[in-house]
């Protein structure tokens, strides 16, 4: 068992739960080796709401991520202060929306006591996080095309370790509302993303979260990532995105086996923002 999840929340997340105590708990006693606890960052509500002038449009938008940073900063320090002698605990975060403020992005990865980043986009420029849309009244093709322009700006700044959930808006247009997507149409957009990642030396996440949710399978498809190896991408790491203790560590055997058959020979999990590799093949 490689027994290592990179994608984790606790109660310091707007929509996580539990602690990070039991969490590691969790994780340890499942046999896990290594977790990283990557709370989110959504970098465009960083400063507080009267900053930005605006009100929240639903029950996640919050704001102050500044200070939920320096919350998750104090947390994971202290998780690895009485758990680190039994599992390695990488302090990491989920940087929502980056390329909404390259500047504040970089201040923020900066930070010594950062281990590992997963940039992520939850929410195109003008709306909501994908979990809240209404695709029924949406132009799905119009969303998706948005996505991957503003998903390549994020690959393009290359600043972070590893591009989350490369296919985010599937859990929701496929797995929730059934509305199936023809992928060709967004081929060319998705390539140069993964393009991108390779060149700038990206790794890219085994998302093991759609398994235990309606959409029912790994984030992406085994077809991206052998695109990703095409461009000479050689970072996969794997996550399961538990937004509970009990979610930790699953799916992730499952993500192993995915990376196997993709051809990746090596797992990888980021230590000081370096990458160490584990052989699988
Ligand atoms: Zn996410
Ligand atoms: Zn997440």
């Amino acid at each position: 068992m490689i027994g290592i999840d990179c994608h984790t929340h606790t109660n310091v997340s707007p929509d996580g739960s539990g602690t990070a105590g039991g969490l590691c708990r969790s994780a340890i006693s499942k046999g896990l080796k290594a977790v990283a606890i990557t709370e989110h960052i959504e970098l465009n509500r960083w400063f507080s709401q009267e900053h930005y002038g605006i009100i929240p449009r639903n029950e996640d938008e919050l704001f102050n991520y500044s200070e939920i940073m320096e919350k998750a900063m104090k947390q994971n320090t202290s998780a690895r202060g009485t758990y680190g002698s039994r599992i390695h605990v990488i302090s990491g975060i989920e940087l929502g929306q980056p390329h909404l403020d390259f500047g504040l992005a970089e201040s923020v990865i900066n930070d010594a006591r950062l281990d590992y980043v997963i940039a992520s986009l939850h929410e195109v420029i003008g709306k909501e996080d994908f979990y809240y849309l209404d695709y029924n009244k949406e132009s799905v093709d119009e969303l998706m095309e948005r996505y991957f322009k503003e998903l390549f700006k994020i690959c393009e700044w290359g600043k972070f370790d590893v591009l989350g959930h490369i296919t985010y808006p599937l859990r929701y247009i496929e797995g929730e509302c059934g509305i199936k997507i023809d992928f060709d149409k967004y081929e060319e957009q998705l390539r140069e993303c993964l393009k991108s990642l390779a060149q700038h030396g990206c790794g890219l996440e085994i998302n093991t979260s759609g398994l235990r949710q309606k959409y029912g399978k790994i984030f992406p498809s085994i077809e991206i990532l052998k695109m990703y190896r095409e461009y000479g991408g050689e970072m996969v790491t794997i996550g399961s995105d538990a937004h509970c203790a009990d979610d930790v560590g699953s799916g992730v055997e499952e993500g192993v086996k995915m990376a196997a058959e993709a051809g990746f020979p090596y797992l990888c999990y980021f230590n000081e923002r370096e990458p160490i590799y584990i052989k699988i093949i």
